[in-house]
């Protein structure tokens, strides 16, 4: 917490010209082209590994990265607002889904949520039941991984089918209008995959593969 207050305080002094008006110009307003949906684990840090400025992501974080489908219909409004604000409203073009390596909600979901003491968080990973399901009828992306770890990448593609479930997402994938994409973040080696469906698998973003995306982004 003292380093937050400090961290403040440096902030204040290192707000260059350029810095003031840029939040000058977002007070007027944000035009994100990205919704980011991320894990709330505090070493996912998407404005660092993308290099991102304040205005560029529009974000839902939660444990695991878990998105409701639509038809479950429940009590949980917070991830579906945030899905149709950022489509319907800010007209997001591209929607990542980023899971990441050594997941506790990956991890607590692989050793059964029935051991957890927290009550909300056990009712929560039932989103991410179906990942731990198709994990477990054999469909694994990279091998090398540890078991968690395995379900994090799987789960990553179980929430993208998810967030295609919301009407609005879904149909604007289908007029080409928005894609979805799915990112891994390698907490220990502080590198990002994206998955790349010709492979099925997860590959690194070095230069020569962001060379490939940015390509086929246009
Ligand atoms: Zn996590």
């Amino acid at each position: 917490m003292k380093k937050l207050i400090q961290g403040i305080v440096e902030f204040r002094k290192g707000l260059t010209k350029q810095k003031r008006e840029l939040f000058a110009r977002l007070a007027l307003g944000q035009r994100p082209d990205v919704l980011f949906i991320a894990c709330s684990d505090s070493r996912v840090v998407p404005n660092l590994f993308a290099s991102t400025e304040p205005g560029d992501l529009f974000v839902i974080r939660n444990m695991g990265n878990l998105i409701p489908p639509v038809e479950s219909n429940d009590q949980e409004n917070s991830v579906p607002s945030a899905i149709e604000f950022s489509v319907m409203t800010l007209n997001v073009s591209d929607i990542i889904v980023c899971g990441h390596s050594e997941c506790g909600a990956m991890q607590a979901l692989s050793q059964g949520v029935e051991k957890l003491t927290c009550p909300h968080l056990q009712s929560w990973l039932k989103y991410g039941e179906e990942s731990l399901n198709k994990l477990r009828k054999g469909v694994v992306i990279d091998p090398s991984l540890s078991q968690h770890n395995q379900l994090s990448q799987v789960n990553v593609l179980v929430q993208m089918q998810h967030i295609l479930s919301y009407p609005s997402v879904r149909e604007r994938v289908e007029k080409k209008q928005l894609r979805v994409h799915g990112w891994w973040f390698d907490i220990a080696q502080a590198d990002v995959y994206c998955y790349e469906q010709s492979l099925e698998r997860f590959v690194l973003i070095d230069e020569k593969e962001a060379k490939l995306i940015l390509e086929r982004l246009g």
